[in-house]
């Protein structure tokens, strides 16, 4: 199998014939052995029957439908999970992304990337409430993580199967892969696509995704950094803390002991002691977060380590 396409659905029932026809077309024309994941998130509209009524007629189609609506990253992750393809391409339902520039995504896998993701250079969305929050957004994400591509949020993508193994998703961290497969010692590029107004249905994010991608950032940051080694941010925070606070508690003991003058009613006493429990308590969150580190690592026999080949006559 060469390419698997996962896409993730809720409530897309009026574009999902369009979109298999548009995907067959270039998929059918191109030669590549190829499957089409779609992961219904829990429509309540009719895009199950939709797509059951597509499975039985093609046998490149491939269902999986959840309980409930866990999200799109849940719905990308279940489809990686099942993607038998060499490159796993995804895509939006609602025809916004367009299958047209599949072919452009394979031949930058083929240059030896292992993610290639799309830019919406000519976005159609509202400049308000999506663009320039996702502009905001982007800035961010490409200075905290040092991958710097233009739009984290487009869902056109494709990945190597294998740099996606090596990429754990949780939360609402899809936006997250490339920088976490950079992470993972993954090649990261992208290209400009073409990007279409929504014909039918709705959009389903609204601005709260945007306070909620600044949270993930800061979690993402961390864990590209510091997930095997804790304690040195937490550590170094703490040291600090606790070092100025110590010279401030000595300061003020030189000042009762030796000079004899009260101290009970300066500011300076109650920072001292602030920060001197501040450093411990850093130094201690620390450690556990030591601890919560290993077991994480140990207990799903997790390497602390990618490895992209391996040549050996073992
Ligand atoms: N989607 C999903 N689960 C959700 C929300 C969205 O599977 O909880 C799908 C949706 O059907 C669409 C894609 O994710 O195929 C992107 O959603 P939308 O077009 O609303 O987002 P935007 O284009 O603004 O990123
Ligand atoms: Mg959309």
């Amino acid at each position: 199998m060469d390419i698997s396409i996962v896409v993730p659905v809720l409530n897309e029932e009026e574009s999902l014939p369009l979109l298999y026809e548009r995907l067959t077309e270039v998929l059918a024309g191109s030669g590549y052995r190829y499957e089409i994941i779609i992961v219904d998130d829990g429509s309540t509209d009719r895009s199950f029957e939709v797509m059951r009524e597509l499975y039985e007629r093609d046998e490149h189609l491939r269902l999986i439908r959840f309980r409930r609506n866990y999200g799109q990253t849940a719905a990308f992750a279940a489809g990686f999970d099942r993607a038998r393809g060499d490159v796993v391409i995804t895509l939006d339902a609602d025809l916004q992304n367009d299958p047209a520039d599949i072919p452009a995504l394979m031949a930058k896998i083929a240059e030896g990337y292992d993610v290639v993701s799309g830019w919406r250079v000519n976005r159609q969305d509202r400049f308000l409430d999506r663009r320039l929050p996702s502009a905001i957004a982007n800035c961010l994400i490409g200075w905290a993580t040092g991958v710097r591509i233009h739009d984290y949020g487009c869902s056109l993508k494709a990945y190597r199967r294998d740099i996606l193994a090596d990429v754990q998703l949780y939360g609402e961290l899809h936006r997250f892969i490339p920088a976490l497969a950079h992470a993972a010692g993954g090649r990261v590029t992208e290209i400009p696509v073409r990007h279409h107004p929504r014909r039918f249905g709705k959009a389903k994010y609204g601005l709260s995704r945007t306070l909620k991608v600044i949270l993930d950032i800061l979690a993402v940051r961390f864990l590209m950094s510091y997930s095997t080694r804790p304690i040195h941010i937490f550590g170094l925070l703490g040291l600090f803390s606790l070092g100025i606070g110590s010279i401030v508690l000595l300061y003020l003991a030189v000042v009762r002991l030796l000079l004899l003058r009260p101290i009970g009613d300066r500011p300076l006493t109650l920072l001292g002691i602030l920060l001197t429990m501040l450093g411990v308590q850093l130094i201690t969150s620390g450690l556990l977060a030591e601890l919560v580190t290993r077991t994480y690592y140990e207990s799903q026999g997790k390497p602390i380590y990618t490895v992209r080949e391996e040549l050996s006559r073992e």
